[in-house]
């Protein structure tokens, strides 16, 4: 689909991070992976903790998130949750629907199911048949209209002129109840979308070293399977599969609204809960998913692939996204790779063994990955750089690392909290992305905080806990012959 604005942004900034996992993660467009916390960019920034307490506003519990900007949060009676931050700087606003809704609801034999109805979700309804959605949002001057698919979230946006709210609300809360979902169109998306696996998936070495790592990390929970679904259970999809996926997932209770820009909150709220107040609440139980057991052995890979230097993928077990062990894990990602004094950048890129490297955990709300990613230089050995690697990870377990050290990292990770909120899209994408993760988007603040009171023993700990010879699965891509 078309272009996700957040992900433009990050690609002026995250250059040397794109060119290693930003394809692979499909963050170009109509997404359908976990984005990576890591960027690369240095900058001197503040690290007061963030203010997370909330006051009562009528209906609204209002928490400040940044500047002058407030988060104004409400439920309906339906489940269905509206955030709104006002901000007059320009006369527009971003509208943003995430659904709790991902790859973690499908089952064996329907993988990609999520991602497919996401595109069916632009087809029209009996009100607004196919064209009318995207004409009207058009003409109305909208930018950006998108949506992405992940392991644990469906996501709609677009950025709108602020006299555009009606007509936004009105087509959005048509689509969460009468969507038509057609034998025909259905057939015709399901090829657009085998398109979209080629080109992630099968065509790029990423993508398959992505998908592979997934596989052979998660043996049991969904996670296993790409967001992009197998072609096979794409061609086996009938209509009726997506009817029903439709019934039971898309509902109030399972969305978060989320507003940003020149609105006033209240009349925005009036507005939401007249469009979709009468819709009800479905309260659709999450399916339970079979988890993982630690994993007890190393397990190792080497792919042929359509390259012409070795790849070389590092993947770690890592805790569900709630763990405080994550917040230590991230400051771990900034020492390790954040930026060019960052440890592996130094040891790696700047020796000319590989030609960028990148770490990080994926975003799940289950137990997830904690990557490290390197594309070697022509002619050097990925049994090099693994040894680098271990070598670095050894002396994270049993060297603290220096006070400066430690407030750079989070110097750093602060940066890109930051970076993440510049625009109003940019904000959205955040306050939606930590509701569906979190339940509330005031964990995804106090994470923040969490991160900020890492000490040297706290990161050694959580090295030695996670970093262990049998909890890692690697991944070596070769040239094919
Ligand atoms: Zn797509």
């Amino acid at each position: 689909m078309m272009m996700d604005m957040e992900s433009q942004r990050k690609k002026r900034y995250a250059l040397i991070y794109l060119s290693t996992v930003g394809i692979l993660l499909g963050i170009n467009a109509c997404t359908s992976a976990p984005p990576l916390k890591t960027q690369n960019k240095t900058m001197e920034s503040s690290v007061a903790p963030l203010n997370t307490s909330a006051h009562q506003e009528g209906r609204f519990e209002v928490t400040p998130l940044i500047g002058d900007f407030k988060v104004k949060r409400t439920t309906l009676a339906n489940g269905l949750k509206l955030l709104v931050v006002e901000d007059s700087s320009s006369p527009t606003f971003a509208y943003h629907t995430w659904f709790d809704v991902g790859s973690r609801h499908e089952v064996a034999g329907k993988t990609g199911l999520a991602h497919l109805f996401e595109h069916m979700m632009f087809k029209g309804s009996q009100k607004y048949p196919e064209g009318v959605f995207d004409a009207l949002l058009e003409k109305a001057g909208a930018e950006g209209q998108n949506a992405f698919t992940a392991n644990d979230h469906t996501a709609y946006h677009v950025e709108l002129p602020k006299d555009q709210l009606d007509l936004i609300i009105t087509l959005e809360s048509d689509r969460m109840v009468n969507l038509v979902v057609d034998d025909q169109s259905f057939s015709t998306e399901r090829e657009v979308v085998k398109g979209e696996r080629h080109y992630r998936t099968d065509n790029s070495p990423e993508g398959v070293i992505y998908q592979t790592l997934f596989e052979m990390m998660f043996t049991q929970h969904p996670y296993h399977w790409p967001v992009i679904g197998y072609e096979e259970d794409l061609d086996g999809m009938s209509a009726q599969d997506a009817r029903d996926f439709y019934q039971r997932f898309y509902a109030p209770d399972r969305a978060t609204i989320v507003v940003v820009g020149d609105v006033d909150a209240d009349e925005v709220l009036k507005k939401i809960e007249k469009a979709y107040g009468a819709i009800p609440a479905k309260r659709t139980p999450d399916p339970i998913h079979p988890q993982d057991l630690p994993q007890t052995a190393q397990r190792r890979k080497k792919l042929p692939l359509h390259i012409e230097n070795q790849k070389l993928w590092m993947g770690y077990h890592a805790p569900e996204s709630q763990s405080p062990d994550n917040a230590v894990l991230d400051a771990i990602q900034a020492i390790l790779s954040d930026g060019m004094s960052s440890r592996l950048d130094r040891a790696l890129v700047e020796t000319g063994i590989c030609s960028s490297v990148s770490s990080g955990s994926f975003e799940l709300k289950d137990p997830g990955i904690f990557a490290i990613m390197t594309d070697l230089q022509k002619g050097k050995s990925a049994a090099v750089a693994e040894s680098i690697i271990l070598r670095e990870i050894e002396r994270l377990k049993t060297t603290p690392v220096s006070a400066e050290e430690l407030q750079r990292g989070k110097n750093l990770y602060r940066f890109h909290f930051l970076d993440r909120l510049t625009t109003g899209d940019g904000i959205a994408h955040f306050l939606g992305d930590m509701e569906v993760l979190y339940g509330n988007f005031t964990k995804g603040l106090e994470f923040q905080n969490q991160v900020h009171e890492v000490t040297p023993e706290r990161l050694m700990q959580v090295t030695q806990k996670y970093f262990t010879t049998d909890n890692l699965t690697v991944i070596v891509g070769v040239p094919k012959k």
